[in-house]
């Protein structure tokens, strides 16, 4: 299908470095305040943040059906609840006035002065106001290697892992966005050797890399969406970091899974990238090893995206350390299936909700997702370039997680996903 806005030989009339990834085909969305404190919703060429509040207002967007105050506020919830249709006008509209054959806003230097923004002088915030949070386990190579590091096995799926995607509902509350520092958390571990637990500062803060996605309102509670109407429901996706406390998440993990080993802190990069951006680099997503049942059986033939992710690790001296260079094509569930598989129930999924893959691990060590799986759960630590070593992470260690996809005509990147563990708070 063609999507008006992607044109890959559109050039803006606003500077773009070889590189960049926010080219005009990019165009995500994202809320930010200006140094008159002035929260807007906007979007973003090159190095420059554009207040769609103002495009808005300046009436280019006229003739497309928005509400007067619809990118004048602190959340993408509202634009997003409006649906395809709308976002697509919306995105064509913005590539054709900033074309650099378009002279209407270029040459119209009044309006330029409000509307257009040095990225440097604008702070990002949360995009959206989410609602519910729900973390998938999508990726077959974490999800064995999880099963091995605890259970020592070589077959450590779950018997249901290869009938559905897995997944559990986290804390929304506790999501924040990138450049937000990450407070080590306290909890209750099991000492080494030990039957009784303290309460400590977590010894073992990890990262997670995943990618989520955002929907906009699927179903009405007790309806459910087939997968063939997944897609059209999905905004967009951004970078995220599942901070996870590997020694509380263990003690507390039995019976009911992940708790607050997983909820003191989950990063998401502050543009979200919409689903048509990402058209072009659509791909296969894994063979599926077992046939699922009918709801979740997708017929169309490239269900996932193509889109190169890497972590970093940067300690207090700059040094930056790679962590991790991994695909989202490698997830074994695709992002329809986990949205078919989340309402087939009947559980309704609002506008802004945020559905996180789960950690994505590729086949080799230097593919793996999480600290978890790259030191093998502390046994294998990482040497660093100052000579230090890391199990997992220290205070003062910041990760950094970017993602992009790329081809000989068009690079269309997330930006950064970031964040720095600041100390405990003592107990009193
Ligand atoms: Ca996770």
């Amino acid at each position: 299908m063609k999507i008006a806005a992607n044109d890959p030989n559109r050039k803006s009339w606003l500077p773009v470095k070889e590189g960049s990834d926010f080219p005009i085909q990019n165009i995500p969305f994202g809320v930010f305040i200006t140094k008159d404190d002035i929260i807007t919703i906007g979007t973003r060429i090159g190095e420059y943040a554009i207040d769609l509040g103002a495009f808005h207002q300046l009436g280019y967007f006229k003739g497309i059906p928005l509400t007067d105050d619809i990118f004048m506020q602190d959340s993408l919830n509202d634009f997003i609840a409006d649906g395809r249709k709308t976002w697509r006008l919306v995105r064509k509209r913005i590539s054709e006035i900033f074309d650099i054959e378009n002279p209407t806003l270029r040459e119209n230097d009044k309006h330029k002065e409000v509307i257009i923004f040095d990225i440097n002088e604008v702070e990002m915030l949360m995009p959206v106001d989410v609602g519910d949070y729900t973390d998938f386990y999508t990726s077959i190579e974490h999800a064995e290697n999880i099963g091995k590091i605890f259970n020592g096995q070589t077959h450590s799926l779950s018997s249901n892992w290869l009938h559905m995607p897995v997944g559990y509902p986290s804390r929304s509350s506790s999501v924040v966005v990138s450049g937000t520092s990450i407070r080590r958390p306290y909890g209750q571990v099991l000492p080494y050797g030990s039957e009784k637990p303290v309460l400590a500062p977590s010894e073992s803060v990890d990262m997670e890399l995943e990618l989520a996605f955002i929907t906009t309102a699927v179903n009405d509670l007790g309806k459910r969406i087939s997968i063939d109407e997944a897609e059209e429901n999905i905004f967009g996706m951004v970078l995220l970091n599942d901070w996870s406390a590997r020694d509380i998440q263990k003690w507390e993990l039995d019976p009911l899974g992940p708790f607050l080993g997983k909820n003191f802190a989950t990063t998401i990069s502050p543009w979200i990238v919409t689903l048509d951006a990402l058209e072009p680099f659509r791909c296969k997503s894994p063979k599926q090893e077992l046939d699922p049942l009918p709801y979740l059986k997708q017929n169309t033939a490239n269900n996932s995206f193509d889109i190169k992710l890497e972590a970093k690790l940067k300690t207090e001296n700059g040094d930056l350390n790679d962590l991790s260079k991994t695909n989202f094509k490698y997830l074994y569930w695709t992002i329809q299936q986990q949205l078919a598989h989340h309402t087939v129930n009947g559980c309704n999924v609002r506008a802004g909700d945020l559905m996180g893959s789960g950690t994505i691990s590729g086949s080799t060590s230097d593919s793996y997702g999480s600290m978890l799986e790259i030191t093998w759960n502390g046994n294998e630590p990482i040497t660093l370039k100052d000579g230090t070593s890391r199990s997992f992470l220290n205070d003062g260690d910041e990760v950094i997680i970017r993602g992009y996809c790329e081809n000989s005509k068009v690079r269309i990147g997330f930006g950064k996903c970031t964040g720095k563990i600041a100390p405990a708070i003592a107990l009193k």
